[in-house]
């Protein structure tokens, strides 16, 4: 991508309202632009990360053997009266009248259609169990939108919901999430520690928070420090086998969200220097409820002696656009973001520090097609502008490397390679450049 293609609206000041550093950054890199209160657009490069962190979680999803659909955002409210849900879900929905006076809403969550949509196509136990997911559009009208996307109103939800037999299969599905989130959330970077959660208005007994520990995260948490080093599953887990003994290993150590906190128990559990009373960021929420939507809904399959059983269900969250701000909160200096590698809006940002000069932009333009052809992403700066200005949009987008080209470093064959997470550079041969990035 050439910058001077590209729409990337910087800021040169701080928004004042913005509180913390992933919205200020959000802002100042031109990668969202407010529309109304906790509605944001995605500007391109905004645009470009969620589509990253989109694709991993889909992909550990599928991985989990979840199977991706894609369902409406708007929904009747006929459907969330089967729950008893569209009076108790109270003023975080959105409702919405249409032309006939029908009575519909945004949808804030999926767990009523997804039921409605199993048990008008499964019949029989044989076909159990399955897990189906979405990522879509959620809205909530919430009390305080804040910080940005973190608490938008509208905002980007994987939610992934599973169908079983019975409690002790539905167990099985709710450890593949389990394990498929520890799994999601590193590859973009952040340590999340699964910790014991209250049910809230979805329901249920069995239910983990994902946290991301930081200190504008708006969560209270406790947790023993051995979680924090907790080896996430390899790649090659085996989500056919037994998946108990990681849940096991994660559960063991003492870790809840405040409303489950139990002092006494912490204090207990927990050496005094190993505990650790936190900030943090929910990510990801996880929950079996069991027949809580199967039953008043009648999702039901014929049994093997043929008689009706509830299925007993799960429902699995993932803020995906909430993502963007807690991995921005992780990664970023006084100059701006620090974008981790698989989620970098671009892996390279080339400065061509003198546009207009023959050889700069001809070992540019070189430069960026050779990048481009071994498959790496580039956004090159062929804008005419001052250095100063150029490295600090750089440093502002935070692109993981930026390749500096002027006329100085070009006399002597070189350019210069900077690393965006360390602050180092290093001189490299122009014809090198591209083998040591791609
Ligand atoms: P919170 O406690 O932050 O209000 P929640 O518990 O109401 O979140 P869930 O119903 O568990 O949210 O939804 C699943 C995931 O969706 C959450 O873990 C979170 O990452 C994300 N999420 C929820 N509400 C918002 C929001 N207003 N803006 C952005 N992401 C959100
Ligand atoms: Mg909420
Ligand atoms: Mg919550
Ligand atoms: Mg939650």
């Amino acid at each position: 991508m050439r910058l001077s293609r590209f729409y990337l609206p910087v800021l040169k000041e701080t928004p004042a309202d913005a509180q913390i550093a992933s919205h200020r950054l959000m802002l100042r890199a031109g990668m969202i632009r407010q529309e109304g209160a906790g509605i944001y657009a995605w500007l391109p490069l905004g645009f470009r990360v969620l589509k990253k962190i989109e694709q991993i979680v889909r992909e550990e999803q599928d991985r989990a053997h979840a199977v991706e659909m894609l369902m409406p955002t708007i929904q009747s409210a006929d459907l969330w009266r089967e729950s008893g849900r569209y009076d108790a879900y109270g003023k975080e929905m959105l409702r919405i009248t249409d032309r006939a006076d029908r009575e519909m809403l945004y949808g804030p969550t999926n767990e009523e259609m997804i039921t409605e949509i199993f048990r008008a196509g499964v019949r029989s136990y044989k076909d159990l169990p399955k897990m189906l997911y979405h990522i879509q559009w959620k809205f909530r009208d919430e009390i305080r939108p804040r910080f940005g996307i973190m608490r938008g109103r509208e905002f980007l939800m994987k939610d992934c919901y599973s169908f079983d037999i019975d409690e002790e299969s539905a167990r099985n599905s709710y450890n593949k999430m389990f394990v498929a989130y520890l799994r999601t959330f590193a590859r973009m970077g952040l340590k999340s520690i699964p910790m014991r959660a209250d049910t809230g208005p979805i329901g249920g007994d069995l239910s983990h928070e994902f946290i991301v520990l930081a200190d504008t995260g708006e969560s209270a948490v406790f947790c023993d420090k051995g979680l924090v080093d907790m080896d996430v599953p390899a790649k090659t887990t085996d989500f056919d086998g037994d998946l108990q003994p990681v849940i096991d290993q994660f559960t063991s150590l003492y870790a809840a969200t405040d409303e489950m906190h139990d002092e006494k128990e912490f204090e207990t559990k927990v050496a005094s220097e190993n505990r650790i009373s936190a900030r943090g960021i929910e990510v990801g929420h996880i929950f079996f409820f069991g027949e809580k939507y199967s039953a008043p809904m009648k999702a039901v399959v014929a049994g093997p002696d043929g008689g009706d059983i509830n299925v007993q269900m799960g429902s699995y969250g993932v803020g995906v656009s909430r993502l963007l701000g807690a991995i921005i909160e992780a990664y970023h200096d006084e100059a701006g973001c620090k974008w981790p590698m698989p989620v970098a809006p671009f892996h390279v940002g080339i400065v061509n520090l003198r546009v207009g000069d023959e050889a700069c932009d001809a070992a540019c333009a070189k430069l960026y097609a050779d990048l481009e052809s071994a498959g790496v992403d580039v956004l090159y700066d062929d804008i005419a502008a001052r250095p100063g200005e150029k490295f600090a949009r750089m440093d502002l987008i935070g692109l993981p490397y930026q390749i500096t080209i002027g006329p100085r470093g070009l006399g002597a064959g070189e350019a210069e390679v900077k690393d965006r997470h360390t602050g180092e550079k290093s001189n490299v041969a122009l014809d090198g450049v591209a083998g040591e990035i791609a």
